[in-house]
Protein backbone atom coordinates (compact mmCIF):
# COMPACT_ATOMS: atom_id res chain seq x y z
CA UNK A 1 0.00 0.00 0.00
CA UNK A 2 0.75 3.60 -0.51
CA UNK A 3 0.16 7.23 0.84
CA UNK A 4 0.91 10.32 -0.37
CA UNK A 5 1.25 13.26 1.64
CA UNK A 6 0.88 17.05 0.40
CA UNK A 7 3.81 18.42 2.27
CA UNK A 8 6.33 21.33 2.56
CA UNK A 9 9.49 20.37 4.74
CA UNK A 10 7.98 16.98 5.67
CA UNK A 11 5.03 18.74 7.68
CA UNK A 12 1.17 18.37 6.07
CA UNK A 13 0.49 21.64 3.78
CA UNK A 14 -2.64 23.15 3.47
CA UNK A 15 -3.30 22.86 0.21
CA UNK A 16 -2.68 19.58 -2.06
CA UNK A 17 -2.74 21.07 -5.07
CA UNK A 18 -0.04 23.53 -4.27
CA UNK A 19 2.30 21.82 -2.56
CA UNK A 20 6.07 22.09 -2.62
CA UNK A 21 6.13 18.25 -2.94
CA UNK A 22 4.92 15.19 -2.19
CA UNK A 23 6.14 12.17 0.60
CA UNK A 24 4.98 8.61 -0.19
CA UNK A 25 5.19 6.26 2.39
CA UNK A 26 5.55 2.50 1.17
CA UNK A 27 3.62 0.51 3.52
CA UNK A 28 3.57 -2.93 4.28
CA UNK A 29 2.11 -5.30 7.03
CA UNK A 30 1.10 -2.18 8.63
CA UNK A 31 4.55 -0.67 9.03
CA UNK A 32 6.37 1.97 6.83
CA UNK A 33 8.85 0.17 5.06
CA UNK A 34 9.72 2.97 2.55
CA UNK A 35 9.62 6.68 2.45
CA UNK A 36 10.71 8.62 -0.76
CA UNK A 37 9.66 12.34 -1.47
CA UNK A 38 8.93 13.73 -5.03
CA UNK A 39 8.13 17.26 -5.93
CA UNK A 40 5.18 18.48 -7.26
CA UNK A 41 5.50 18.04 -10.77
CA UNK A 42 2.82 21.16 -11.17
CA UNK A 43 -0.58 22.31 -10.71
CA UNK A 44 -2.27 21.36 -13.93
CA UNK A 45 -6.10 20.49 -14.72
CA UNK A 46 -6.82 17.57 -13.87
CA UNK A 47 -3.26 16.49 -13.56
CA UNK A 48 -2.11 15.62 -10.27
CA UNK A 49 -4.97 12.64 -9.84
CA UNK A 50 -3.58 11.00 -12.87
CA UNK A 51 -0.20 11.59 -11.93
CA UNK A 52 -0.37 9.60 -8.42
CA UNK A 53 -3.34 7.13 -9.26
CA UNK A 54 -0.34 6.27 -11.62
CA UNK A 55 2.11 5.80 -9.10
CA UNK A 56 -0.31 2.96 -7.43
CA UNK A 57 -1.35 5.28 -4.71
CA UNK A 58 -3.77 4.17 -2.47
CA UNK A 59 -4.18 6.93 0.08
CA UNK A 60 -3.70 10.87 -0.15
CA UNK A 61 -3.36 12.73 2.87
CA UNK A 62 -3.26 16.80 2.94
CA UNK A 63 -4.71 19.53 4.88
CA UNK A 64 -7.22 20.56 2.34
CA UNK A 65 -8.23 20.03 -1.07
CA UNK A 66 -10.52 20.95 -3.89
CA UNK A 67 -14.12 18.84 -3.89
CA UNK A 68 -13.72 18.19 -7.52
CA UNK A 69 -10.21 16.43 -6.75
CA UNK A 70 -11.58 14.73 -3.46
CA UNK A 71 -14.33 13.11 -6.07
CA UNK A 72 -11.51 12.51 -8.95
CA UNK A 73 -9.73 10.52 -6.30
CA UNK A 74 -12.70 8.80 -4.66
CA UNK A 75 -13.79 7.63 -8.33
CA UNK A 76 -10.34 5.96 -8.94
CA UNK A 77 -10.95 4.26 -5.51
CA UNK A 78 -8.29 6.52 -3.88
CA UNK A 79 -8.83 7.51 -0.27
CA UNK A 80 -8.95 11.00 0.22
CA UNK A 81 -8.03 12.60 3.95
CA UNK A 82 -8.02 16.16 4.74
CA UNK A 83 -7.89 17.96 7.86
CA UNK A 84 -4.40 16.78 9.16
CA UNK A 85 -1.65 18.62 10.49
CA UNK A 86 1.87 17.49 11.29
CA UNK A 87 4.84 15.89 10.26
CA UNK A 88 4.17 13.51 7.87
CA UNK A 89 5.92 10.60 9.22
CA UNK A 90 3.75 10.85 12.26
CA UNK A 91 0.55 11.51 10.43
CA UNK A 92 1.21 8.44 8.31
CA UNK A 93 2.09 6.68 11.62
CA UNK A 94 -1.77 7.99 12.84
CA UNK A 95 -3.37 6.85 9.44
CA UNK A 96 -1.84 3.27 10.53
CA UNK A 97 -3.34 3.26 13.40
CA UNK A 98 -6.49 4.17 12.74
CA UNK A 99 -5.98 7.25 14.39
CA UNK A 100 -6.56 10.01 11.69
CA UNK A 101 -10.15 11.08 10.52
CA UNK A 102 -10.85 13.29 7.58
CA UNK A 103 -12.93 16.35 8.61
CA UNK A 104 -14.14 16.41 4.69
CA UNK A 105 -13.33 20.06 4.74
CA UNK A 106 -12.53 21.32 1.71
CA UNK A 107 -10.34 24.82 -0.18
CA UNK A 108 -13.11 27.21 0.17
CA UNK A 109 -10.78 29.54 -0.79
CA UNK A 110 -10.50 28.11 -4.30
CA UNK A 111 -14.09 27.77 -4.45
CA UNK A 112 -15.05 30.39 -7.46
CA UNK A 113 -11.82 29.78 -9.36
CA UNK A 114 -9.22 27.09 -9.43
CA UNK A 115 -10.25 24.01 -7.57
CA UNK A 116 -7.09 23.01 -5.44
CA UNK A 117 -5.81 20.08 -7.70
CA UNK A 118 -8.43 18.79 -10.05
ZN1 LIG B 1 -6.17 24.76 -1.78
Amino acid sequence: MKIAIACENNMVTEHFGHCESFSIFEVENNQINKSIVISNPGHRPGFLPEFLGDMGINVIIAGGMGNSAIQIFNGKGIEVIVGANGETRTVAEQYLQGNLVTTGSVCHQHKNSNECGS
